[in-house]
C-alpha cells in the first residue's frame, strides 16, 4: 500500500520519531525509538463509504537495546517500554547489562518518565536525546533515521 515514511517530532518526548502515513486510507502509524511512544490509527470498519478509525496510543516509558560483542544472543535487540517497569523488571533488565558479552558502548537502557530521560545502563547514541528540530538541522532533512516497528513489552 502507498504510504509516506517521514521523520517527525515525537508527540510524547519531542525527539525524532517515525511516521508512516497511509495517505490514501487515512491510516497512520507513529513510532518513537527514543521514549517508546507509539500510535496506530487503523480502519475499524466502513460506515457506508466512510471509514471508521480505531486509534491506539501508548505512551513511551523508555527503551532497552542490547547488543552483544561477538555472537548474538536471545537477549539482543530492542524492547520498547510502554508502561512503567516494576522493580523486578527493572532488576531483570539491569542484569542483562552485567553479562560479560554485552557491548556497553552500543547497548543502552533508558527510561522516560515525567518528561525526563534517564540513562540506567550502557551508552545511548550521542544524538539520542536531541530534540527533533535540532536533530533535523544536524542530520539534514533527507538523512533522518527512519525506523521500523519492533515488538513492545505489552501492557
Ligand atoms: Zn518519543
Amino acid at each position: 500500500m502507498a504510504s509516506i515514511y517521514s521523520g517527525i517530532a515525537c508527540p510524547h518526548c519531542g525527539c525524532c520519531a517515525t511516521e508512516d502515513d497511509y495517505y490514501k486510507t487515512g491510516e497512520k502509524f507513529i513510532w518513537c525509538f527514543r521514549c517508546g511512544y507509539s500510535f496506530y490509527r487503523t480502519i475499524d470498519y466502513f460506515d457506508g463509504n466512510n471509514p471508521v478509525y480505531n486509534e491506539t496510543e501508548h505512551e513511551g516509558y523508555g527503551m532497552v537495546f542490547v547488543v552483544s560483542k561477538d555472537e548474538e544472543t536471545d537477549d539482543d535487540g530492542r524492547t520498547i517500554l510502554n508502561r512503567p517497569l516494576s522493580d523486578k523488571e527493572m532488576d531483570e533488565f539491569k542484569q542483562l547489562f552485567l553479562k560479560e558479552n554485552v557491548d556497553l558502548k552500543k547497548s543502552y537502557f533508558v527510561t522516560y518518565e515525567n518528561g525526563e530521560f534517564t540513562t540506567i545502563a550502557g551508552t545511548p547514541p550521542e544524538d539520542f536525546y536531541i530534540a527533533f528540530e535540532d536533530y533535523k538541522a544536524k542530520m539534514g532533512e533527507g538523512n533522518l533515521e527512519l525506523i521500523v516497528p519492533v515488538p513492545s513489552l505489552g501492557n
